[in-house]
This record gives structure tokens, sequence and C-alpha cells, in this order.
């Protein structure tokens, strides 16, 4: 079992986390249980489940996986049972210990994704589904190993100009209860194209705002932004405020934590910027 601590409890209260990775993430550290106690920890009241969701264009080509029982498996719904079902139990488990756990899924937006997105949502009964941008075209953002990254291949115009169209489109879409770290892209955008990431948006989120508004998505605070070095949250405070002005429900906050330890990161920062939840559905 992974260090959980140090983890100090939050002195807010009613908070909720809804968007971290267990280990059936490739990338992530520490099994359900593992979180739901750093949850208690932290007095959150709610946990929601995220795990990485990841298919590819061509169905081929993708180098995401589920860890199951330590062995990473290809990214099927058949290998996501074994998550959907640690998660369930662990919903019967901890209510009485005062965390209300959720089911959810960081489904890996791609161009043409929307038939298997909704196969996916029929055959498991999701309390959330988020929608996480982590590549265009099948290129990562930025370059793994020896693989190239979009960054390497676009101008920063034709980047936000790919990228937000892909944001519409997803909002558009209407699979997903939520977008994930809208401007995510400037974890490494910055050391690529320099300070010129800071404003690319502009441009686009109007019409950004009016696709997540016209169908009923909503954004999530992420705060793993500071966690990543960048002083900011996943997107920026002006950029929540000018979504709430437009109207767009900002509901969430999200820590993206991939350790136990990472749960709840920052939200005493963060917690104003969504309505305080009560949780209803303990019966
Ligand atoms: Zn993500
Ligand atoms: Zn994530």
């Amino acid at each position: 079992m992974p260090e959980l601590g140090p983890i100090e409890p939050l002195l807010i209260l009613g908070i909720s986390d809804y968007h971290c990775h267990c280990d059936f993430s490739a990338d992530a550290e520490g099994s359900v249980d593992d979180y739901c106690r750093a949850a208690i920890e932290r007095n959150l009241v709610e946990l929601c489940f995220t795990t990485h969701y990841d298919g590819s264009q061509d169905g081929i080509s993708s180098d995401e996986f589920i860890r199951i029982d330590g062995e990473l498996h290809p990214v099927s719904p058949d290998n996501l049972a074994p998550y959907v079902d640690a998660v369930r139990q662990a919903q019967e488990d901890y209510y009485p210990l005062g965390v209300s756990v959720k089911l959810g899924v960081e489904f890996g937006w791609y161009e043409g994704c929307e038939e298997a997105a909704a196969r996916l949502k029929e055959r498991f009964d999701f309390d959330y589904f988020l929608c996480g941008i982590h590549s265009l075209d099948n290129l990562c953002f930025w370059r793994h190993g020896a693989n190239k990254g979009c960054f390497d291949i676009y101008s920063l115009e034709e980047f936000a100009e790919r990228y937000f169209d892909q944001v519409i489109k997803a909002a558009r879409s209407g699979l997903f209860d939520a977008v994930a770290h809208l401007d995510y892209y400037k974890r490494k955008a910055y050391n690529h194209y320099g300070d010129a990431v800071a404003d690319i948006h502009r441009n686009y989120l109007p019409d950004v705002f009016r696709a997540l508004v016209e169908s009923g998505t909503s954004l999530e605070v992420n705060t793993a932004g500071v966690r990543h070095g960048l002083k900011e949250y996943y997107p920026r405070v002006d950029i929540i405020n000018a979504a709430k002005k437009a109207g767009v429900e900002v509901a969430n906050l999200g820590s993206d934590a991939h350790l136990p330890s990472q749960v709840g990161f920052d939200f005493e920062g963060a917690a104003a910027l969504v309505p305080s939840r009560v949780v209803e559905d303990r019966d």
C-alpha cells in the first residue's frame, strides 16, 4: 500500500472531490480503499472516482491501459467492469463511515468517439461522466518518449483552433456531465510556445461557453495546476469567472489525484469557486 500521509484534514466541511484516479488508471497509485480512507482523513463528504478510459481514433493505436490486480489490460468495457465493481463495493462500505462514493470515469475525448462513449454509458450506470481532452488527432499534447506531441506539429494558433473545436464538439455531443481541466494544455505549452499561451483561449471562449450552456455541460475546477507548479487552477480563475458570467455551470472541484495523499488538494483555496454541496442522497 502506498504511503497515505501526510493528509491534513480540511477545515471546511461539506466538500466533494469529483476527480481522482486510483490504481485502475495506469498512471496512478493506491487502491479504491486507500482513496476512500484518505477522503475520510481529509473530511470530504463525497469522493467521485474518475479512472481514465482512453480509446483512440483508429481503435488500435492507443497505448493507454486499465490496470487490474497489478496487470495492464487494453482499454475496453469488459476491462472496466472490475473497476465499476470495486467502486460500487466502496459505495456500500464507506457510506456508513460518512463518505458518499460516486462512480465516474474520465473519458478521453477523440474525434469520432461519440458512439464508443454512448455505448460505455449504456453498459455502466455512471454517476458522473467526465470528458478529458489530452490529445488531438491521436497525438498527446506533448512529446512522450520518442513519440511526437501535437505541440511539435502545430503552431500555437493551429493548436488553439483545433483544441477548442474539440472542446465544443465534446460539449455539443451532450454525452458529458462536465469538461475536465479546460486549459490543461498549459501544463507544458508554456515551455514550448512561451508566454503567448496565456491568451490563446480568448477568441474561442464565447463559442465554448455557448456550447456548454446549450448542452447543459458543466466545467470543473481542477486544482492539479497548482500541484503541477503553475500557481493556478485548470482553468484559471478569470476563465472560471467568465464562464459563470456566461451562464456555464461550474459545479465541482476535482483534485485529479493520482496518489491518495493528493485527494482534496488545495481545496481550501478553491472551495469558494463552487457552490457548497449538500449531500442529500444518504438514506
Ligand atoms: Zn485528465
Ligand atoms: Zn484526471
